[in-house]
């Protein structure tokens, strides 16, 4: 249930619900909107009076939330979330990219990545150093050394780092490197790997599970809000269905059905939405005209040499092309995409595709 003040509740007022909604046994959490305050009431499996909140002075009204995610739903938070990661905003008015490639795989690898994602306009560096893998005997990941040459891109670049953590153990160890945890899709309903970065005091980038559900991801997000991690950032990555042109089939609707149904940013990954490069600028387009706060796509120097991903990553100046085709999309839905003033030009892009 939620707490609608009236507008210009005092903050007396507003403490006294709190203070209320506190004897009931629950917790109260408060959203600043531009006209009310809500104060949202968290873990109430009894019934509450809520004609006793509503003769509060200061009360507007209450509404109960029927949804099983609150704390990630649009009703308990109207606004959208901006999650500020070192001086980036995401679920703003910029669309924010990450690009890199699926693996961490040698210092010259990702930094020529790096610096070329970097010329094209993105703003964090995306990087995987522990991977998983169907196979045991596929490539894993550099590990600890990965996440050191992450952060080595990083200072090199000003990139900020998203890369993904597996284990609830590694957080820590994850959480030194990266600016943003991201969690994979076939961890999307590890509850303990949930709990754990719902606990660290990073954004966590969580990616839809391929056989997962909507509502299925928005109850991960409650587990990770649940812990007072607010900055979560949802993910579109494509479904398994029976398509087998595709890897995955990715769920443009997705992206404004999440926006309705929830405050929290959301990005696509056309990459493994599709697993196939060809397919990649299409749909990464698809997603910013749908509405989506950003993109995470894979891109890789020499494909045809990647230990993991190499048929769904972008070359570097095909990457910088789709950058550029990405801006008046943007424009046409009102957002913005701000690429760096000496960025090569499209004509320049082509001749090296
Ligand atoms: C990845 O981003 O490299 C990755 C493994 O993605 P997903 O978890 O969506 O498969
Ligand atoms: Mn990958």
């Amino acid at each position: 249930m939620i707490v609608v003040m009236k507008t210009g509740a005092t903050s007396a007022q507003i403490d006294n619900v709190i203070a209320r909604i506190e004897q009931f046994g629950c917790r109260a959490h408060v959203s600043q909107g531009v006209e009310h305050t809500i104060v949202g009431i968290i873990g109430n499996d009894r019934p509450i009076d809520r004609e006793q909140l509503e003769r509060m002075d200061g009360v507007e009204r209450t509404v109960p939330i029927l949804r099983p995610f609150k704390l990630a739903s649009r009703e308990f938070h109207p606004q959208d979330t901006l999650v500020e990661v070192n001086g980036l905003t995401i679920g703003g008015q910029e669309i924010v990219v990450m690009a890199g490639p699926c693996a961490v795989e040698s210092r010259s690898q990702l930094l020529e990545t790096a610096h070329a994602v970097k010329e094209a306009g993105a703003q964090v560096l995306r990087g995987g150093a522990f991977k998983p893998r169907t196979s045991p005997y596929s490539f894993q990941g550099l590990g600890e050394k990965g996440l050191q040459l992450l952060a080595e891109a990083r200072e090199a670049t000003g990139l900020l780092i998203v890369t993904e953590v597996m284990e609830p153990q590694t957080v820590p160890l994850v959480t030194t490197y990266a600016d943003i945890l991201q969690v994979g899709a076939r961890n999307m309903q590890n509850y303990a790997l949930l709990h754990a970065v719902g606990e660290a005091m990073r954004p966590v980038l969580l990616k839809r599970g391929m056989m997962s559900t909507i509502e299925e991801l928005l109850m991960s997000a409650e587990y990770v809000l649940s812990h007072g991690n607010e900055r979560v950032i949802l993910c579109e990555r494509g479904i398994r269905t029976f398509e087998q042109y595709t890897r995955n089939t990715l769920d443009i609707a997705a992206v404004p059905l999440l926006k309705q149904l929830s405050h929290l940013p959301v990005l696509v990954d056309p990459s493994h939405g599709t697993g196939k490069w060809e397919l990649v600028e299409a749909t990464a387009r698809a997603a910013v005209a749908a509405g989506a706060d950003g993109l995470i796509i894979e891109v890789h120097p020499r494909p045809e040499e990647a230990l993991s991903d190499g048929a769904q990553s972008l070359k570097p100046a095909r990457f910088a092309a789709l950058m550029q085709s990405l801006r008046p999309i943007a424009a046409a839905v009102g957002r913005r995409l701000t690429l760096p003033e000496a960025v090569p030009t499209l004509a320049a892009c082509a001749s090296r595709l």
